[in-house]
């Protein structure tokens, strides 16, 4: 892998991709476009930008030729760098991104961004920050040192890129090696995002409520408000405020029916234990049986599997709108758990099924490229592990 490019250069160009409407008016000031003018050069800019995906400040032929020419000396339409790409058995697709590095200290971060496709649908799972501070003990992710927010440039540009790969903006070819993109009348291929890539999203609020306000511009990207997905281990004080700023669906990691065991689990419950957390989802705005709140619940055998675990789940459920998506644990080298049997999953999923809520297991996907739910960790760890191994023979 090429390890050259993520040198910070100070005089590179800042690109326009991913930019909030208030940062491209900023960036327009910057070079001289005068106040009055800049809402309508934000809108043209948007269009090219987020609609047609333009690479180049020369296909925006509504934008006066000076204007063209002194935004491409100032900035560019750069995607961050694709450095390697995998495609699974299943037609899943994982990109590990490198985001510019932000100053001289920085070898630039590393985020993994996953594509599911299905017939009726395509799922972008993307990342709100480079590792997570939380430190779950299940999931591969909180054992990663690296820990930085994604800006919301960063955050949207994981769709622009993703839309670059599978050919979705007008004028771009699909990629036809499998034919498991969804295709057809209305069907994009990516039609949904979940953020359960890496990171905590509520612990990068304002970057992530930004980034969901570019993501769903109908002039734009246009992606539907209920077919994005916010996941949170349960940063309760955030859950309300989250609801009204992006009004987006709401996923909750519960995985476990009692506070001594979600202590365990998930460390943050000591915080904000689990009666709190189901309070802050009964208020959670625009709650309705049409839009329901989905709990994560990961199998992990003999830890938190047992039938009377699952009838204790539906009585804690009780009278909230909801959705379960019971996930198979995902293993990851060095971990301690093991999947739950298939059979204890079914005795699981039946009770679950038989309180009233339909087909709750999530089938993993993409397991051959490690790409399913918590799986992801940036490959920059061990680059850099394998970069001093390297120096340390020169020496
Ligand atoms: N930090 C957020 C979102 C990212 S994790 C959160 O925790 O909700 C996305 C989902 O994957 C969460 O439900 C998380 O608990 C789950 N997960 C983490 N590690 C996993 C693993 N090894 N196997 C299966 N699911 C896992
Ligand atoms: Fe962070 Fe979510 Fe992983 Fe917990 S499960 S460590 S909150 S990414």
């Amino acid at each position: 892998m090429d390890m050259t490019s993520a040198i910070f250069d100070p005089a590179a160009k800042p690109s326009l991709v991913g930019l909030t409407r208030a940062q491209l008016s900023d960036a327009l000031g910057a070079v001289g476009v005068p106040e009055r003018e800049r809402r309508m050069r934000v809108g043209q800019l948007w269009h090219w930008i987020y609609f047609h995906g333009a690479t180049s400040f020369d296909a925006m032929l509504n934008v006066s030729k000076v204007l063209r020419a002194k935004l491409a000396e100032h900035f560019t339409l750069a995607r961050p760098q694709v450095v390697a790409a995998q495609l699974s058995q299943d037609g899943t697709r994982k990109w590990l991104i490198r985001m510019p590095p932000v100053d001289a200290k920085d070898k630039g971060a590393e985020i993994e961004c996953v594509y599911i496709p299905e017939s009726d649908r395509g799922t972008l799972c993307i990342s709100s920050q480079v590792g997570c501070t939380l430190t779950c003990t299940f999931c591969h992710t909180g054992t990663q040192k690296l820990v930085r927010n994604l800006s919301a440039q960063e955050i949207v540009q994981q769709l622009v890129v993703a839309r670059d790969m599978l050919g979705d903006f007008p004028g771009q070819t699909r990629p036809d090696d499998d034919g498991l993109i969804p295709s057809g009348e209305g069907v994009r291929p990516v039609s949904n995002i979940v953020f359960m890539g890496m990171g905590e999203p509520l612990y990068n609020f304002d970057d992530v409520t930004d980034a969901i306000g570019v993501l769903t511009d109908g002039d734009g990207l246009s992606l539907s408000k209920r077919r994005i997905t916010v996941s949170t281990s349960g940063v309760v004080p955030q859950i309300a405020p989250l609801g009204d700023a992006a009004g987006t669906m709401l996923a909750i990691s519960l995985h476990a029916t009692n506070d001594e065991l979600r202590n365990k689990l998930v460390p943050l419950n000591k915080k904000y234990p689990i009666a709190d957390l189901l309070e802050a989802c009964r208020n959670y705005p625009g709650l309705s049986n049409a839009r329901r709140i989905t709990f994560e619940y990961v199998m992990l055998k003999g830890v938190n599997d047992s039938p009377a675990e699952a009838r204790q789940l539906v009585r804690l459920l009780k009278g909230i709108p909801a959705k379960i998506n019971l996930i198979p644990f995902n293993p990851w080298p060095g971990t301690q758990y093991e999947c739950s049997d298939w059979e204890t999953i079914e005795t699981f999923s039946d009770i679950v099924f038989n309180a009233g809520y339909a087909s709750p297991v999530r089938t993993p996907r993409g397991r051959d490229i490690l790409a399913a739910c918590g799986q992801l960790k940036s490959e920059t760890e061990k680059l850099r592990a394998r970069a001093r191994l390297a120096l340390d023979d020169e020496a």
